[in-house]
């Protein structure tokens, strides 16, 4: 189309007054302006690109600015079906609280609460004393206390304990979890001095030995979380350490990165430390998050020895770093399901995800898969098959879990790209893997709310690109 038809086109686009005018809405007045000046901003840049051939009606650029105020009113954060079989995944929200918990939380939200106040003597409390008993019986650690994140938890213990003086960290520890948490940044943010000791694979007791001096504060170890070192390797255990640590009166302080109360080789799993485990072996603070393999929801947990919790607790980071309600009273209950490890592991959806038996995985493919089989849709095969779901969140990386999928392998012409692209633009958008040209939908982390989704997404891709 020459320039000057575009010319002439253009004139036909409507003043934003006559649409505004036009324009019946409840939307606030700001909204609807925003929406209008984009779609009579879209309407000339599609003139200009030639997709609009036509002179331009107000009834046009009217539903036009319909349609993009009805994606302004949409609320960003918004649920998802993950069946990509990664348990605790921290693009899509890490761990699901249980359902029957979601009725306290909603009441803690919507009345008024003791959150800071003590009812026995009706005067002010702590935020604090909500978990801190259930914490110490969990772990047998003397103190505790919980902020925003583990990140902010590892930030204000060496804030506190090793301002202005020397960690001493194993170079085989020095890890960078993502997310831009990296544990020599973090230790620079706090202002402590970071001295690293060993090799990538070996370090050994003297060389912790070796390397205090007056100015050393602290020796911190940090949980490997995301990777694994094989072959000759040697890395030095809060157990071993104690020893030097008793010596030179040096605490020990363990990021535990993952931090778990269950220990999962009795679930067929490999053996991860659990937190109890760490206190026990001497560990004078211990952090872990409380939304990865704990099941919880977003915290950072510090717990340990009494005087140095008191410490960080009068930190003044503490009140920048504090934990919210809502987290607060999730947490609480979470953490009295573990008083009984069986109920924990069948209750929070983490741990039920982990250590579903293949029986009840190949239980829930075949259900999927007859269900999908039902809906006799043209577009593609369906059938189950065997494939492998990770933990997530940088938690045991080298467990493979055994898993069942059910495989979507699209025909007349429908690449797998498209219908993974079609299904993740679905209203409630379906998150899955691609392998060689198939989708891959793991049932291990699908939520029985989710099949009928899943079942809808499918039957409008097969209706809208069947067309
Ligand atoms: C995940 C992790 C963190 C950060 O925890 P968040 O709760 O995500 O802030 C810190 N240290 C280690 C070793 C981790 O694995």
């Amino acid at each position: 189309m020459d320039d000057a038809i575009k010319k002439d086109l253009l004139k036909t686009i409507p003043k934003v007054d006559e649409i505004l005018n036009l324009f019946h809405t409840d939307a606030p007045y700001s909204l609807k302006l925003k929406a209008v000046r984009e779609a009579i901003a879209q309407t000339r840049q599609n003139i200009l690109s030639g997709i609009i051939t036509e002179n331009v009606t107000n009834d046009g650029v009217l539903k036009l600015s319909a349609y993009i105020l009805s994606l302004l009113e949409k609320p960003s954060l918004k649920r998802v079906v993950n069946a990509t079989g990664v348990v605790v995944h921290t693009n899509l929200g890490r761990s699901l609280l249980p359902e029957y918990l979601l009725q306290d939380l909603a009441e803690i939200a919507n009345l008024y609460s003791n959150l800071e106040y003590n009812l026995e003597l009706g005067k002010r409390g702590s935020r604090y004393t909500h978990v801190e008993d259930i914490l110490c019986e969990l772990t047998g650690a003397e103190a505790g206390l919980v902020v925003n994140n583990n990140a902010a938890a590892v930030l204000i213990i060496l804030d506190t304990m090793a301002n202005g003086k020397e960690v001493i960290v194993s170079r085989g520890e020095l890890v960078e979890i993502g997310g831009s948490f990296r544990v020599p940044d973090v230790m620079k943010k706090s202002n402590a001095i970071l001295k690293e000791i060993g090799t990538t694979n070996r370090t050994h007791l003297h060389d912790y030995e070796n390397a205090v001096t007056p100015e050393t504060a602290l020796f911190m170890k940090v949980h490997q979380s995301n990777f694994h070192i094989m072959g000759f390797t040697k890395m030095v255990a809060v157990k071993e350490l104690k020893e030097i640590s008793f010596k030179t009166n040096i605490p020990i302080f363990e990021d535990l990165g993952s931090g778990s109360f269950v220990d999962f080789s009795k679930y067929g799993m490999k053996y991860e430390p659990t937190v109890q485990d760490t206190i026990k072996q001497g560990a004078d603070i211990v952090s872990f998050s409380g939304d990865k393999l704990l099941g919880g929801p977003q915290a950072g947990i510090i717990v340990g020895n009494k005087e140095h919790i008191n410490k960080i607790k009068k930190n003044p980071l503490n009140r920048a770093l504090r934990i919210d309600k809502l987290t607060l009273v999730a947490l609480e209950r979470i953490l009295l399901l573990y008083r009984d490890m069986d109920r924990a592991v069948k209750t929070i959806p983490t741990l039920k995800m982990l250590t579903y038996s293949q029986q009840e995985l190949r239980h829930k493919a075949d259900f999927l898969n007859n269900k999908i089989s039902g809906l006799n849709l043209e577009l593609f095969q369906n059938e189950v098959c065997e494939t492998i779901s990770k933990v997530g969140g940088g938690a045991l990386p080298h467990q493979a879990l055994k898993t069942f999928a059910i495989k979507l392998m699209p025909e007349k012409g429908i690449s797998a790209n498209n219908m993974e692209e079609y299904l993740r633009d679905y209203k409630i958008p379906v998150i899955v893997r691609i392998e060689e040209d198939s989708i891959i939908m793991d049932v291990r982390t699908i939520q029985d709310t989710d099949i009928d989704v899943i079942l809808n997404a499918l039957t409008a891709f097969n209706k809208e690109q069947s067309v």
